[in-house]
Parts: C-alpha cells; sequence; structure tokens
C-alpha cells in the first residue's frame, strides 16, 4: 500500500525483460523520462527464448538492442542444420540470407540478455527498480498512479503512459481488464541449458526431427548451449521431477543428430522445464494510457522460437508510436491490428510445425514424409510460409495464409 512519496515520469514501464527494458533505453534515448519496475532483484534462468529470429535481429538493430546483445557476448548463429531420422541431414537453412544485412540469429542466455538490456536503459537514463512488489495501477482520465512497494517501502509513480513488459502472467494486462484469447497446446517444450559439450561443432545450430520429438540445439560459445525438447501431450510430463533433467538428456542419445551422444553426456547448466505450446493474443493490447508488448500481450507457442522476435518488434513499434506521441486507445490502434495479423501467421507457422514434428500421431512417418517432399521440392505455398518465421511474418503469401495446412499434415 502507498504511504510514500509520489514521484512523476513520462512512461512507466513494468517489467525490465527484454520487451521492457529494449523500449526504456530507446525511449530515454529518445528524451523521455522512464522509470521502470522490475519485480527480480536479479534476473533467473526460468527456461526462456535464446534464440532469435533473424526478423527479430532487425528490430534489435532499429531498436539500439543488437549491439547491446553483441557487447554482452551474444553468439551469431550464420546456419542451422536440420536432421531427420532415416534421412540424416538435410540442406542447411542458410540464417544469414533471411534479411538483408542482418547476419544471422543471435544467441543469448536469457538472464544475461535482460540484465545488459536493462544496464543499457539505466546508462541512457532510464530510472531502473529492482524488487518491486504489488503493483497497483489506477486509472483516472489521462493520467494513471502506479503504487507499488520497494525495500519494504510503499511508493508511487504519476505518469500519463503505463506499458504493461510484466510477461504472461502480467499484473499491468489483469488490472486494466484485458483478455487474452486463447488456443490450448497439442505439444509441449523442455528446456535445459547444457555445458561441457567441446566436442560438438558450434559453427550452425541443429533442429532435428526424431520420431517421436523435436530437438533443437542454439549454441552460445564456449561448450555451452540451449537445448529444447518438443513433444506430444502423451510426454508432456517426461522431464518433470527430479530425475527430469537426466531424461531430458538421456532423450539425446539415440537422436538423428550426429552429436546427440555428445549432448546427452553434457553438463546441466541450470533448470530443466517444460511449458505447453500454447498461444495467447488479444485484438485491443492497449487503452488509453496503457500499452502492453512482449508476452504480456499474448505469446507464440514457443515451438518456433518467436518471442524475442516479437518482443523486439513490439518494442520498436511502441517506441516510434510514444516518441510521436501516442497516449490513447485510438493512437495505439494500428499497433494492436499489425500484431494481431503478426501472431495469428506466427499462429498458423507453430500450429504446422507442432503437426509435423510434435504432437501426438499414429501417422507421423506419414506427417515427415509429406512435410519433407514440400520443404525439398521447395514448394511455393508451404516453403514461404515457413520461412517467414525467420524472415518475419510479414513475408508469407497471403495466399498461403488461407490454406488449411493443419488438416492437410494431420490427413498425410
Ligand atoms: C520454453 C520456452 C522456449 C522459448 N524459446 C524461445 C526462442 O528460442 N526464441 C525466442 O525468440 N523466444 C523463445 N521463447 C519466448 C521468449 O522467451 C519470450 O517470448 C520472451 O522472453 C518475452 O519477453 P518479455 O520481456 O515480454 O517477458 P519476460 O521475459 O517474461 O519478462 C517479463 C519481466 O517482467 C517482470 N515482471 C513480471 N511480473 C511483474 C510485476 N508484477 N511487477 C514487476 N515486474 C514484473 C519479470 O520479472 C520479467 O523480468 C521461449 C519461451 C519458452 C517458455
Amino acid at each position: 500500500m502507498n504511504s510514500g512519496m509520489t514521484a512523476n515520469t513520462d512512461v512507466a514501464i513494468v517489467g525490465g525483460g527484454s520487451a521492457g527494458a529494449s523500449l526504456a533505453s530507446a525511449l530515454a534515448r529518445g528524451g523521455l523520462g522512464v522509470t521502470v519496475l522490475e519485480a527480480t532483484t536479479e534476473f533467473p534462468d526460468r527456461v526462456r527464448g535464446e534464440s532469435m529470429q533473424a526478423w527479430g535481429v532487425a528490430e534489435a538493430r532499429e531498436l539500439g538492442a543488437e549491439a547491446v546483445l553483441l557487447a554482452a557476448g551474444a553468439h551469431v548463429a550464420q546456419q542451422w542444420n536440420p536432421y531427420a531420422a532415416g534421412h540424416g541431414e538435410l540442406p542447411p537453412l542458410p540464417m544469414d540470407m533471411m534479411v538483408p544485412g542482418i547476419p544471422g540469429s543471435l544467441n543469448l542466455r536469457h538472464p544475461d540478455a535482460c540484465q545488459a538490456l536493462l544496464d543499457d536503459a539505466a546508462a541512457r537514463g532510464a530510472t531502473v527498480l529492482r524488487g518491486v512488489a504489488h503493483i497497483e495501477l489506477t486509472r483516472d482520465g489521462a493520467s494513471s498512479t502506479v503504487a507499488y512497494d520497494v525495500d519494504g517501502q510503499g511508493q508511487a509513480l504519476q505518469t500519463s503512459l503505463v506499458v504493461g513488459a510484466d510477461g504472461r502472467n502480467s499484473t499491468v494486462r489483469k488490472q486494466v481488464g484485458i483478455t487474452l484469447e486463447h488456443q490450448e497446446a497439442t505439444s509441449h517444450i523442455a528446456g535445459l541449458l547444457v555445458d561441457d559439450l567441446n566436442g560438438v561443432p558450434a559453427e550452425f545450430d541443429a533442429v532435428v526431427s526424431d520420431s517421436d520429438r523435436f530437438t533443437l540445439l542454439f549454441h552460445q560459445g564456449n561448450g555451452r548451449a540451449r537445448a529444447y525438447l518438443c513433444v506430444g501431450d502423451s510426454a508432456q510430463k517426461a522431464f518433470a521431477g527430479p530425475e527430469g533433467t537426466r531424461r531430458f538428456l538421456e532423450r539425446w542419445n539415440d537422436s538423428a543428430y550426429p552429436w546427440g551422444k555428445d549432448v546427452a553426456a553434457g553438463t546441466p547448466a541450470g533448470p530443466c522445464s517444460t511449458y505447453p505450446g500454447d498461444d495467447t493474443w488479444t485484438a485491443q493490447p492497449f487503452a488509453d494510457g496503457v500499452l502492453l508488448i512482449g508476452d504480456a500481450a499474448g505469446h507464440n507457442d514457443p515451438i518456433i522460437g518467436q518471442g524475442l522476435s516479437i518482443a523486439m518488434r513490439d518494442a520498436r513499434t511502441a517506441r516510434d508510436l510514444v516518441l510521436g506521441g501516442a497516449r490513447t486507445a485510438e493512437a495505439f490502434a494500428p499497433y494492436g491490428a499489425e500484431r494481431m495479423q503478426r501472431m495469428e501467421r506466427l499462429r498458423l507457422i507453430a500450429d504446422v510445425l507442432a503437426a509435423v514434428q510434435a504432437e501426438d500421431a499414429d501417422n507421423r512417418p506419414a506427417r515427415h514424409a509429406y512435410f519433407l517432399e514440400k520443404m525439398g521440392s521447395l514448394d511455393p505455398e508451404l516453403f514461404p510460409l515457413l520461412i517467414a518465421g525467420f524472415a518475419g511474418p510479414e513475408t508469407m503469401p497471403e495466399e498461403s495464409v488461407k490454406l488449411p495446412w493443419v488438416e492437410r499434415i494431420r490427413a498425410a
């Protein structure tokens, strides 16, 4: 409860993760007074995104965040190599050719990325408060009050704009009364940071289709990589509990990835957690004086690793609107419309990938065969649809979006 000082700020950003910290830095550079209220005192490994797609890197460059991530040690992946059980190595995916001028996807441990971006925001003049609790938002016409506790003291901010960048369970979103649409998961994603992968080639990242799972490996340098396993409903609890980490690593032993055994012999460098491959979205991630960005505005199924790129575009769009003076729901409407279409397209890519690679299916080999045939022949409808996950959802051909891809794959 607020019993202390009330300060004024141009923009109050709740949540200092990738989305909130990038926006804070960009707005501070644009001359606005920015205060970031971040719940954690230290960013934990919550098993989140650590590979940013090329289209997200382009947005990060626009925002000034790419240089910050590179300075923090981000690893550039110029190429991803796909492998499939029964087919071996497939033609590589050139990440350095997805967006002109962008050298590849960008890999960095999530807590390190958030810390670097938040440090940059502070260096650019934003006020950053850590260990903030009990956010309470009160809106009154063009002005809002954000009450919060920090160091056991009640404080408050008076502002004309509150940005909710507080992740999937956004407090700001709930307090403003914005609800999200939800699509249930048909697959689940488990992740683990793995060290001591010194025998595993780090020049390319790997995406691997095995008969009952889809696995991904994103290198971070110095023998470290973020590994993910995507599985159907039947295996969603396979990596839970005290034995979960061991079971996660063991699943790499019989992988189509030639260095699977080296991954299995790696050293866990963080927690192993599993998340549902669900999607959320809203047509209106805003209200008068309030804007939601990043996961707070809705998240994409992590199977296609888009959340960081979504966060970068959200932050870049928000920067442009807010520096241009936008504060009302009406002024934020173009962001809502673009984001709605963006999330719809990314949802389609994730649905296709989950149907081919991860959801429980008796006809998995037939689904794989259908998919590999389409990709191998550079099918003019399906190939660009999937490449849009790397090059950006706006590159997806409009006519492909309308085709019943998931039904076709399930019926293979
Ligand atoms: C298993 C998994 C794998 C993924 N893999 C990828 C990938 O490979 N590539 C990719 O691009 N994306 C991936 N993602 C998605 C990506 O991690 C997220 O979309 C991205 O981190 C969202 O950033 P954000 O800043 O919106 O939210 P978060 O990273 O969740 O940050 C929100 C911040 O708000 C703070 N906060 C929360 N509540 C409050 C409060 N009440 N008051 C103050 N602060 C608060 C939190 O402490 C946190 O720092 C993955 C996600 C999962 C679950």
